[in-house]
This record gives C-alpha cells, structure tokens and sequence, in this order.
C-alpha cells in the first residue's frame, strides 16, 4: 500500500512546525517532529553528562534513546523521555544549540533514520525538519521548504518568547538564529538544503494561514 507523505523542511523560526501542524490536522494524518527527536537527544546528552560532540557516546545513546511521542487532550504532542514529561524544556534555546551539535554526527544521524520512517503510517504523514525531502523521506509525494529572513524569524521567536521572559533581547536571538544556520548549513552530512524537487516558500511576508493554503493547493496539484 502507498502511504503519502509530505516534507517541510527549513530553518528554525520559519514556520515549519505550525504549518505541518495544520495541515497534518487538516488532514487527519501522522505528524513528525524530527527535531523534537534531535532536541530530546540533545537533553539526554546533558542528563547522562555526556558532551555533545564527543559522536562514540552520543551514538549508543541515540539507537537505544527511550522517548515517545503521546497526544494530549488539548491536542498538543507530549514528549516523554525517559518517562519523564520533557515538552516544555526540549524547547528552549539552550537545548537547541545542543541539538544542532549532535545533528551534526553523521553516526547520529544513521541511527535516527529507523525511528523516524516508522512514523510513516496509514492514512499519512506530514514530516517536519531540515532533510526530511532530502534524506529521510526522498520519495515523498509533495516537498515544501519553508524559508524566511533571519531577521523575520528572530522576531516570531521574540515576540514567542518575551512573555515567559522579559529579558530577551530580539539581538541576540538574530545571533542564535544565524549561528544554529550557519551549523545546519555547512555540516557535511545532510546539511539544510531545499530537495530539488521542493517548492520554495518564502513566509517573511506571509501569514500561517497564507502559507497553510498554498501548501495545500500545491498538494491537490500533486496528490
Ligand atoms: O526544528 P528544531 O529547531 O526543533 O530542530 C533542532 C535542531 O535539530 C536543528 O537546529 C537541527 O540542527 C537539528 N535537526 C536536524 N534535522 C532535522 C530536524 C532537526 O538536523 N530533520
């Protein structure tokens, strides 16, 4: 049987993970956030003091990483590792930065590859991150890359993140941005790369909803 999947791959702060929310909800199909998985492992690495770069202990640690996804009443995914409720706290920035360095592990990588596929299930999926058009899912029915300006992106994350703390500054965030960029960008192992079969979206001007719509058209184009 042919399972359809859809890729929205991009940098962080485009909008991929609202997005493939949305149409995974609209569609009533499977949704993957590959980077929730990256982030679980990047936090694992920091409980079991492991350093992030050191790739002959953060491997063992991700073929027998114990995390599961399970979805709350209100909709949203949780994220267990390890039993333990990790939603909140894989989504910080220091976590991310993490993140971005275990990525970078070519042996890493391999070994993630497994878990994620298993995500592809009946009726569908819609598959969230940077190589998911690239690598994980080549053969996928529709592939969207989701991009948008540093700038644009440092000030969804500002605008996310001065409620819960007031002493964010939109600056720095714009370096975070640029720095975890430039890692994604040039490691030598699946690095951020739109599939060349992707369509390009630029969101800085756009709304969700915007976006949300011609993803959707351009899927029953290809569907
Ligand atoms: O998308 P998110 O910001 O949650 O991803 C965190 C980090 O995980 C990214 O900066 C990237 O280094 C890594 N990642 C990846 N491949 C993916 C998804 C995320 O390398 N498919």
């Amino acid at each position: 049987e042919q399972i359809p999947v859809i890729t929205i791959d991009g940098p962080s702060g485009a909008g991929k993970g609202t997005v493939s929310k949305k149409i995974a909800d609209k569609l009533g199909w499977h949704f993957l956030d590959s980077g929730a998985i990256y982030r679980v492992l990047a936090l694992a690495t920091v409980h079991h003091d492991i350093d992030p770069s050191d790739e002959e202990s953060v491997a063992p640690l991700a073929s027998c990483l114990d995390v599961h996804f399970k979805s709350s009443a209100d909709g949203s995914t949780m994220v267990i590792l390890e039993g333990e409720d990790v939603s909140k706290e894989i989504r910080n920035e220091k976590v991310g930065a993490v993140a971005s360095k275990v990525a970078a592990l070519p042996t890493v990588r391999e070994a993630l590859l497994r878990r994620q596929r298993a995500f592809k299930e009946s009726p569908g999926l819609v598959a969230d991150g940077r190589d998911m058009g690239t690598i994980v899912f080549p053969n996928a029915d529709v592939k969207v890359f989701l991009n948008a300006s540093a700038q644009e992106r440092a000030k969804r994350r500002y605008l996310q993140l001065k409620d819960h703390d007031p002493s964010v500054k939109i600056e720095q965030l714009l370096a975070d941005i640029q720095a975890r960029d430039e890692r994604d960008s040039n490691r030598s192992v699946a690095p951020l790369l739109p599939a060349s079969d992707a369509l390009e979206i630029d969101s800085t001007s756009m709304t969700i909803e915007q976006v949300v719509d011609q993803v959707f058209s351009y899927m029953q184009e290809k569907l």
